[in-house]
């Protein structure tokens, strides 16, 4: 956390406060939060951002970090041919690839204006030292499942309980346990990983109705559709982040909201894999769920890049509902901020530039020719529809500038792209 003032001048300020106003204005940042939107006069450090926008950083609501090394690893296969090849190359796996993925993702990401990402896996002590010294933040959950599934040394729940424990004190690491999914987590398990989460008051993630597979395997031996058996045991909570959610009845979403549950919606995993051909996210949405958008690992989005997500959800859902209205530019917006922070329970702190709030901020150059004309009136459809990572000029994360004139100040990101190179070869050869 910076404990100097840090002001950002002269640029069009999308505020995503409840009135979704965009201002042209100043910012004053204070130890770390926003103590002011609106004229600065002196400050310690100053941005320019004339002929730019300021943006809320963008929040990732459900990725695997570590999996950039298996980018294009196992492409224009089905989900079972892909979790074969991936299954495979993570036995390889050691926990120095597990830090250097995490060091390579987080420098795509902060690139491209991301300020938060949602992760599941596990090896999370390595991720979480990735966060601290690219100067990300990072929802860090360690994956959970039954014993006798896991490659884990010791028992999943025990390892999350003891990560949670060394690292909540870190700044800009949120710790947290996360559920694989109801095809390796009985209810025992779920049941302890809610209660792990609500002593430590943390937030909690599961992958859920990811593939029609799982719902009619979960369906054969409990009788019941999975997101209908997770209510029935008593697992749904508002403190649940489900990513996918591809396959949901309106019955499984009404429970859902009326629990609380966040989705994580994921469109370009879910088409990629052929897996979900559309998650009912406006229904979602109409019940009153916070929806956030994330990319999942690279091994089926390619991209940590939450432009092309942003983009792609707003086609799928036009497409597949034959409606041009659907899933407008600033509901999308949304869901990439204030939503995203609602979805993460952290909508006091995230999601907005207003003051009071955390400085994680992305500054846009309007002069990049993909963003020629921008206007106030254009400038949300601009960013969901055009805009695009070589864009984003600086990154700010707690009032640190992690990202200045399109050059990262925390790591060295030509000699993390080379050693990534050279420790990715043992799984492509
Ligand atoms: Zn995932």
């Amino acid at each position: 956390m910076s404990s100097e003032s840090l002001a950002v001048k002269g640029g069009w300020v999308v505020t995503q406060n409840p009135k979704r106003e965009i201002l042209k204005t100043d910012i004053l940042i204070e130890n770390g939060r926003i103590s002011q939107v609106g004229k600065v006069g002196k400050a310690d450090e100053i941005v320019d951002a004339k002929g730019c926008a300021v943006i809320p950083g963008l929040i990732n609501a459900h990725t695997h970090i570590a999996m950039t090394l298996m980018r294009g690893i196992a492409d224009d296969m089905n989900l079972g041919g892909f979790l074969e090849k991936t299954f495979r190359v993570d036995a390889l796996r050691t926990p120095d690839d597990i830090l250097l993925g995490a060091r390579l993702g987080a420098i795509e990401m902060l690139r491209s204006g991301c300020t938060s990402f949602v992760d599941m896996y596990y090896g999370q002590d390595m991720v979480a030292k990735a966060v601290q010294e690219s100067g990300i933040r990072g929802f860090l959950g360690w994956v959970v499942l039954d014993d006798k599934f896991t490659t884990q040394k010791g028992s999943p729940l025990a390892n999350c309980g003891n990560f949670i424990d060394g690292h909540r004190d870190i700044p800009n690491v949120h710790p947290f346990a996360a559920l694989q999914g109801v095809y390796v987590c009985s209810e025992e398990t779920l049941l302890k990983a809610k209660d792990l989460a609500y002593r430590k008051d943390t937030l909690l993630h599961i992958h859920l109705s990811e593939t029609r597979k799982e719902v009619y395997d979960h369906q054969a031996s409990t009788g019941k559709r999975p997101a209908d058996w997770l209510y029935d045991i008593g697992f749904l909570s508002d403190k649940l982040l489900a990513a996918h959610c591809a396959w949901l009845t309106m019955n499984e979403i009404r429970r859902m909201a009326e629990r609380g549950v966040s989705v994580a919606h994921c469109p370009v995993s879910n088409m990629k894999l052929a897996s979900g051909q559309e998650a009912p996210v406006p229904e979602m949405q109409a019940a009153g769920m916070p929806v956030g958008l994330g990319t999942d690992g690279c091994s089926s989005q390619n991209r940590l890049d939450m432009w092309g997500e942003m983009k792609t959800c707003a086609l799928l859902h036009k497409a597949q509902r034959l409606d041009a209205s659907m899933m407008p530019a600033q509901r999308v917006f949304d869901m990439a901020t204030a939503e995203g922070a609602r979805a993460l329970k952290m909508e006091k702190d995230l999601g907005s530039i207003e003051p009071g709030k955390i400085a994680d901020l992305a500054v846009i150059d309007l002069g990049n020719p993909a963003m020629v004309p921008t206007f106030r009136e254009n400038l949300i459809s601009n960013l969901v529809y055009s805009c695009q990572s070589d864009c984003v000029r600086d990154t700010v994360v707690a009032g640190r500038i992690v990202m200045k004139d399109r050059k990262l100040l925390t790591v060295d990101q030509s000699e993390i792209a080379e050693q990534a190179q050279k420790s990715s070869e043992k799984f492509f050869h």
